[in-house]
């Protein structure tokens, strides 16, 4: 029933259906979920940012193992997304899930995780999201009863750390961490962080940053055995080369060489729409998606250049969150000495934003009327229900 609900949702130009099927499924059966899980084995993704793309390069990993993965490529990470891609995929021996962040220790419990993977966690829509502190907390208690999963996380966020440090195994990664705002405080006894670098500690109470067995050195991975090796993502950014080292120590959980896992990551090029160039009135347009200050921050570093032009869309629908003063956390002098393009509902307030940054911008109605008003090449930055509708009137790229 499920799976008719969402071919019926796809027909009818709903949606992709990878929510309606898995809701009427869970209404019929609270229990899907463990029963679709069952036999399987099951990898997770969460953090606040990376998860979609992180989600990809894993898939792409385990595939050259030969086996069928069931995923939720497209980013629905509540329970009724997670059914939904399982029940898609019956014979799947493995499933990689993206899952949101509260609802992570639910999903634990029903599915029985090989591997758990965690990636960051900084502030979100700020009127939405529970404190970050308290979804540590959660995460960490339910590894101490989760005994035989695996968890691959990143050493550089002390949250992450610190959430990961009560599971029984981990696998730690030094992913880096670009957004430390939310991070000087030790997640331990609350004193002052010591940093430098990447490396972290508190000398109140000694929490510090682990051991790491993988490390993200530039452009490059140095493997768990010690070897370096070029990463060479057709994927833009830094952030995207974080997710791709924590992909790979995944894959060796599994088995997976490394050299063999690297080059299906490679020809990963989008995700979900994202990073895909798109041809607009004869010039290109690459679309870039981030929700919060910490994923605005990465994406800058994505852009082209200066001069370079750059679109930014913002909405405050309720999944981007209604209130939009996190615009106020970024900063955004970086983007002086470009043409800027300003959309979206909400494209006064970041108007404002601006204006108080001094960063000149001209406010459009449309990407089109930017694309107008440009030669060459147009990134165009959106948070989520912005990204989606623009994805929409460009003929839903994927
Ligand atoms: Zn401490």
């Amino acid at each position: 029933m499920g799976g008719a609900a969402g071919r019926l949702s796809r027909m009818a130009g709903r949606g992709d259906g990878s929510v309606i099927g898995g809701k009427i499924g869970l209404w019929l059966e609270p229990g899907l979920l463990s029963k679709l899980a069952a036999g399987r084995q099951v990898v997770l993704v969460t953090g606040t940012n990376g998860k979609t793309t992180t989600t990809r390069l894993i898939t792409a990993g385990l595939a050259v193992t030969g086996q069928d993965v069931a995923s939720n490529s497209y980013g629905a990470n509540m329970e009724e997304g997670l059914a939904a891609a399982l029940g898609q995929a019956l014979d799947a021996p493995y499933a990689v899930l993206e899952v949101d962040e509260k609802y992570l220790p639910r999903v634990i419990q029903a599915t029985a995780p090989r591997v758990v993977v965690l990636l960051n966690l900084s502030r979100d829509q700020m009127d939405r999201a529970a404190e970050i502190w308290l979804v540590a907390r959660r995460w960490r208690d339910s590894f101490a009863t989760a005994s035989r999963t695996h968890v691959v996380a990143n050493a550089d966020d002390p949250l992450i750390a610190w959430a990961a440090s009560s599971a029984n195994r981990v696998t730690w990664v030094s992913a880096g961490q670009r957004w430390r705002e939310d991070s000087w405080c030790c997640p331990q006894c609350g004193s002052h962080l010591r940093r430098e670098g990447d490396d972290w500690r508190c000398r109140e109470c000694g929490c510090s940053r682990p051991r790491v067995s993988w490390v993200l050195d530039g452009g490059k991975v140095i493997d768990s055995a010690g070897r370096a090796h070029d990463l060479d993502l057709t994927l833009p950014g830094r952030a995207n080369r974080a997710n791709a080292v924590i992909a790979l120590a995944v894959a060796e959980v599994f088995g997976v060489e490394v050299a063999r896992a690297l080059s299906a990551l490679r020809r990963v090029t989008s995700v979900a729409g994202r990073y895909t160039q798109v041809e607009r009135r004869g010039r290109s347009v690459r679309l870039l998606l981030a929700k919060n200050p910490a994923g605005w921050l990465e994406a800058f570093d994505v852009l082209d250049p200066p001069p370079a032009p750059v679109v930014l869309s913002v909405n405050a629908q309720e999944p981007d969150g209604r209130d939009t003063s996190w615009l106020w956390d970024v900063d955004y002098r970086v983007l002086r000495g470009r043409r800027i393009f300003v959309t979206g509902e909400r494209r006064l307030d970041l108007a404002v934003r601006l204006e108080a940054d001094q960063v000149p911008f001209e406010l459009v109605d449309s990407v089109d009327q930017a694309v107008d008003r440009i030669h060459g090449r147009l990134d165009v930055l959106a948070n989520y229900t912005a990204f989606q509708q623009i994805r929409a009137a460009l003929g839903r790229v994927s």
